[in-house]
C-alpha cells in the first residue's frame, strides 16, 4: 500500500510517498506475533492423526484412475466439440468451522498448476489458514513457521472476515502433483487469538491449470466511485496511468492486464480496508465479474487525500468478499493539487501496478521497520533506509517513493522470484 507523508527536514523536500505500512495492516508482525502463543498448536495432533488417513489413501489413489478414465466419455457425450478441460474451475460450498473452530477443506488437483482457497464468514468471526498437507501427507506449509520476519502470505493472520490464500506462491514452492491437497482453516474472534467454534463460512476453491509461467494474463475492473467516471481529465489521466502500468508489468514480468471501467454509487470517500469496512468491499467486489481484480477509484482514503492506494489483502481473492478490492485516493495520485501532471500520471501508473502487484501475492522486499522482508531470495534483506534506497529503490514493491521537485524515482523493476510469485496467482492466466 502507498501514501504519503512529508519529511520537510530533508534535502529533499517534496512530498515524500510511503508505502503505508507501517502504521497498518500491511506491517502484519505484530498482529501474528500475537496470534503466535495462544492459538493451540494443533500440529502434534494432526501429524498424529495422519497415518490412517495415509493408509486410507492408497485406495482413493486406486479409485482415482477409473474416474479419469470415466471423465472423457462424459466430456464427449455431454459436449462433442468440448475442447481441453477449462483452465479455471470454481467450487463452492457453506460449511461450518465446527465444535473445534477448524475446517479442512479438499482441493482434489488432477493436471493443475496452482489454486486458491476463499473463506467468507460473519462480522463477529476472523479467519486464517493454518496449513496445507499435500497428498503424499507432507506438511507443505504451516502458519507457524510464517510469523517472524517474513511473509508469504496474510492468509495466517486472522485479521479479517474473508481469509485468501494461493498455492504455490513461489518458485521454490512445490509443484503441484495429482491428488488431494488439504488446506486447514480456522475461526477467531475479533481478537484474532481466541478460537471461536461453530463459524458458518462460505468456501470458494479455484483451481488452475495454465501451466505457462513465462506469461500471465489477469483481468482488472476499475470501479468509478460516484460520478468520478463523468470526469474528463481523471478519466483521460487513469487511462494513461493504466497504460504505463501495462507497459511495466509486460516488461518487467511478462504480465498482460485486460481493464475495463464500470461507473458505480460507491461514495467517493473510501474507507481503510478493515474488519469494519468488509460490507463496502464486499458490495464492490460483488460488481465485478469472478476472477476481475476490483480497483475502486475514489476522492481519498480514510479521509485522507495523501495515500495512494491500499490492497484489501495479499493475496486477494478471486471472487467477490469483505478482503476483495483495492482503494485508490485518486487526489493524491493527481499529487494533492487536483491536476495531473505527467510525472503524476508516472506515479499513478505504478501505484496501480504496485497494488494490483501486492493484490496478486507480492509483499514489499522489506517493511519500513528494516527488521520485516517479503520470503524471496533474490529480494535483498537490507537493514536501513540508505541501504534499501541503494539496493531496491527502482523495484516496483519499494515500500515508499523517493521524489523531488514533483518528480518520483520510477520504480519498474521486478526480481525473477518477484516474477515467480506474480505468474503463479491463480487468476493469471
Ligand atoms: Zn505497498
Amino acid at each position: 500500500m502507498r501514501w504519503a507523508e512529508r519529511l520537510g527536514t530533508l534535502a529533499v523536500v517534496a512530498a515524500l510517498v510511503g508505502c503505508g505500512s507501517g502504521s497498518d495492516s500491511e506491517d502484519a508482525g505484530t498482529p501474528a506475533e500475537d496470534a503466535f502463543v495462544p492459538r493451540p498448536d494443533t500440529s502434534v495432533p494432526e501429524e498424529d492423526a495422519f497415518v490412517p488417513e495415509e493408509d486410507a489413501f492408497v485406495p482413493e489413489e486406486d479409485a482415482f484412475v477409473p474416474e479419469e478414465d470415466a471423465f472423457v466419455p462424459e466430456e464427449d457425450a455431454s459436449r462433442p466439440d468440448a475442447g481441453p478441460a477449462p483452465l479455471l474451475e470454481t467450487a463452492a460450498s457453506d460449511e461450518n468451522t465446527g465444535p473445534t473452530g477448524e475446517i479442512a477443506v479438499t482441493v482434489p488437483v488432477t493436471d493443475h498448476r496452482s489454486f486458491m482457497v476463499v473463506a467468507t464468514g460473519d462480522t463477529n468471526a476472523r479467519l486464517a489458514a493454518l496449513d496445507i498437507t499435500a497428498p503424499d501427507g507432507t506438511t507443505l506449509v504451516r502458519w507457524q513457521d510464517w510469523t517472524d520476519a517474513q511473509s508469504l502470505t496474510w492468509a495466517f493472520y486472522a485479521e479479517r472476515t474473508s481469509m485468501a490464500i494461493n498455492w504455490p506462491v513461489r518458485d521454490v514452492d512445490p509443484a503441484l502433483v495429482p491428488g488431494d491437497y488439504v488446506v486447514r482453516l480456522g475461526s477467531y474472534r475479533v481478537d484474532g487469538v481466541t478460537s471461536r467454534p461453530d463459524v458458518p463460512i462460505r468456501v470458494t476453491t479455484i483451481t488452475n491449470r495454465d501451466h505457462d509461467l513465462d506469461v500471465g494474463h489477469v483481468r482488472v475492473a476499475i470501479l468509478w466511485a460516484n460520478g468520478l467516471g463523468d470526469d474528463a481529465a481523471l478519466v483521460s489521466a487513469t487511462e494513461r496511468a493504466v497504460a504505463h502500468w501495462a507497459d511495466v508489468w509486460s516488461s518487467a514480468a511478462g504480465m498482460e492486464i485486460e481493464v475495463r471501467y464500470l461507473e458505480t454509487t460507491l461514495d467517493t470517500t473510501l474507507p481503510y480496508p478493515s474488519p469494519m469496512s468488509g460490507d463496502l468491499l464486499l458490495e464492490a467486489s460483488s460488481l465485478t465479474e469472478p476472477g476481475e481484480v476490483p480497483v475502486i477509484i475514489g476522492d481519498s482514503i480514510d479521509g485522507s487525500t495523501s495515500q495512494y492506494g491500499v490492497a484489501g489483502r495479499i493475496p486477494g481473492p478471486m471472487v467477490a468478499s469483505t478482503i476483495s478490492a483495492i482503494v485508490v485516493g485518486w487526489l493524491a495520485n493527481a499529487g494533492g493539487d487536483g491536476e495531473f501532471s505527467d510525472a503524476d500520471i508516472t506515479l499513478y501508473g505504478e501505484v496501480l501496478a504496485h497494488e494490483v502487484g501486492h493484490y496478486i501475492g507480492l509483499f514489499h522486499p522489506f517493511e519500513q521497520t528494516y527488521d520485516s522482508w517479503d520470503a524471496l531470495d533474490d529480494t535483498p534483506e537490507c537493514t536501513t533506509r540508505r541501504m534499501c534506497i541503494d539496493m531496491l529503490s527502482t523495484n516496483l514493491m519499494f515500500p515508499f517513493s523517493i521524489c523531488e521537485g514533483g518528480t518520483c524515482v520510477s520504480t519498474t523493476e521486478l526480481t525473477s522470484d518477484q516474477r515467480g510469485v506474480m505468474q503463479r496467482y491463480t487468476g493469471a492466466l
